[in-house]
């Protein structure tokens, strides 16, 4: 497998509950090592562009409102497989049907507050990325 990177975010719920190193512990313990992280929260402008794919689904408002009410936490990970091994140990949308020992099985709140974002293919993990981080602030 293809040493890779991809883009992870903690979401507001995760922030809110002080899980930011319980959340780091499980994706270390996958295998992934964090290679770029920072703390910020995102305006509304910064949330409609990251989730634009969504705009025409029915939660694109409430996804805005909720990726914006409080701290998030980007990071780049980096690891064998890492965008697909990042959302094996994410876990299902909904956290009732993520497996056991997932991220979001052990910490989602519900479908939309549920704790990490993960990027779903390369292409859109460099995209994202390049959303969040230059070059230089990824240390592998
Ligand atoms: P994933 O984050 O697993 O890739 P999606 O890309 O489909 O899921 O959706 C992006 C985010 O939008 C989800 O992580 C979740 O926060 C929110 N979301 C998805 N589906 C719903 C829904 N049916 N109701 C409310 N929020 C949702
Ligand atoms: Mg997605």
């Amino acid at each position: 497998m293809p040493t890779e990177r991809t883009l992870s975010i903690i979401k507001p719920d995760a922030t809110r509950r002080n899980l930011t190193g319980k959340v780091n512990a499980v994706l270390e313990a996958a295998g992934l090592r964090i290679v770029a992280q920072k703390r910020l929260h995102l305006t509304t402008a910064q949330a409609e562009a990251f989730y634009a794919v969504h705009a025409a689904r029915p939660f694109y408002r409430d996804l805005v409102t909720f990726m914006t009410s409080g701290p998030v936490v980007a990071q780049v990970l980096e690891g064998d497989n890492a965008v697909q091994r990042n959302r094996d140990v994410m876990g299902a949308t909904n956290p009732a049907q993520a497996a056991e020992g997932t991220i979001r099985k052990l910490f989602a709140e519900n479908i939309e507050a549920n704790s990490v974002h993960g990027s779903d293919s390369a292409e859109n993990a460099a995209a994202e990325i390049a959303f969040f981080f230059a070059g230089t602030d990824i240390v592998g």
